[in-house]
């Protein structure tokens, strides 16, 4: 897919306007705190995923410098080609709440557009991936999911429901132990769609290794070697367990953790403890990465899930690429752009020199929110 225009109105700090980029490498250019990661944030936002940056819907209108609070308002126009026509989506954020417009029909969600974008970004928050704990990997893990599957985002959010409900009667048998009786209930719900998490998961990983080490091995002229494999928190869950098999391991886990479960309050084992390792050589890349391997450990993840997408749907993600040259060697950064043909890539940078342009390149520079 490729986007043909954007406008935004009243987005951050966006003045007004059209862009019109090209089929291939766009790069956006421009000093600090000029524009840029907001047009790629403006972009991301049609996939119907929230911001990357962690914004709130309430958020992204304009700021009114005078009354110190953000306007009510903000429009995004997207005209895009996919599934081989020419499409629309306007996206509108009112009091902090979104609705859609898909191809002129009106839509009450923002998350109708789910599956209608489908686009891969990378920013220097998703160092984050490899630096911080499993819930940022879990997080890559759900959102890639979701734009492939878009089912899966319901799957999700039911089996979180009945964790807290699990949760809430965990800490009220604490009062009424007579209720322990009813914690099977849960157990076996939550057993149910856990295991289907669990198997999404899985499988989605299985499917992504080999593209991750590809796309490393490239970026790292062989030099060194990725490997990513699942850490379910469910110790008897192992690769390709049928389902009934993979809610059996989840209902024993349990029932072994329960009287742990019951001390604290809360659900210890599941899905929602889940994790995946990522090693460089054998060793962890969040212990012992360089500053350069982590960014393109991450950069090798956010590549293969396009990959992975493109496979998956047929067409091919955009790519948003915030910041991502800085850190990169010579080497690694040729590679990236070599790797990108082929593909709609919009690239923010300081100075555009240092982006080699590929044949259907074009150059977008941001002042003070103006895109030129
Ligand atoms: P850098 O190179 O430092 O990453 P950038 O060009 O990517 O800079 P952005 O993150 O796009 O910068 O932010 C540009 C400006 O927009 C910042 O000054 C920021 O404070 C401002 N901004 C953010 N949200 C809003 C908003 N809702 N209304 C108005 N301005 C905003
Ligand atoms: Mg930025």
């Amino acid at each position: 897919m490729h986007v043909i225009r954007l406008a935004t109105q009243n987005f951050r700090n966006l003045e007004d306007g059209e862009l019109f980029p090209c089929k291939g490498v766009n790069v956006i250019y421009g000093g600090n705190a000029q524009g840029k990661t907001n047009l790629l944030e403006s972009l991301w936002l049609f996939t119907g995923g929230h911001s990357f940056r962690g914004a709130k819907d309430a958020e992204l209108p304009k700021l009114d410098v005078q009354k110190g609070t953000n306007t009510s308002k903000a429009s995004l126009a997207l005209d895009f080609h996919s599934e081989e026509r020419d499409q629309s989506a306007v996206l509108n954020f009112e009091n902090g709440r979104r609705n859609s417009v898909i191809n002129g029909v009106k839509k009450k969600t923002g998350s109708a557009l789910i599956g209608k974008v489908c686009a891969v970004i990378f920013s220097p928050e998703h160092l984050l991936l490899i630096k911080e704990g499993p819930a940022r990997r879990r997080g890559f893990l759900d959102g890639a999911l979701c734009q492939m599957k878009p089912g899966y985002a319901g799957l999700l959010s039911v089996y979180n429901r009945s964790l807290l409900q699990r949760n809430a009667l965990l800490k009220d048998i604490s009062r009424y132990p007579e209720l322990e009786d009813t914690l099977s209930v849960w157990d076996l719900r939550l057993a149910k769609l856990g295991a289907e998490v669990m198997r999404e998961r899985g499988k989605y990983l299985e499917r992504l290794a080999p593209k991750v080490h590809g796309v490393y091995a490239g970026i790292s002229k062989n030099h060194e070697e990725i490997q990513i494999s699942y850490s379910p928190s469910v110790k008897n869950y192992v690769e390709n367990l049928s389902l009934p098999d993979a809610e059996q391991a989840f209902l024993e886990e349990l029932a072994r953790t329960r009287n742990t479960d019951l001390r604290s309050g809360f659900t210890n084992s599941g899905p929602h403890r889940d994790d995946f390792e990522i090693m460089l050589d054998g060793f962890s890349a969040r212990v012992y990465g360089s500053q350069g391997q982590q960014r393109s450990t991450v950069l090798a993840l956010k590549l293969a899930e396009a990959e992975l997408l493109s496979d998956f749907t047929g067409e091919t993600p955009i790519v948003l690429l915030d910041d991502v040259m800085s850190e990169l060697d010579q080497s690694r950064q040729d590679y990236l752009m070599n790797h990108l043909h082929g593909r709609q890539v919009f690239l923010t940078c300081c100075s555009p020199e240092t982006v080699e342009l590929l044949k259907t390149g074009m150059r977008f520079r941001v002042e003070a929110g103006k895109v030129f």
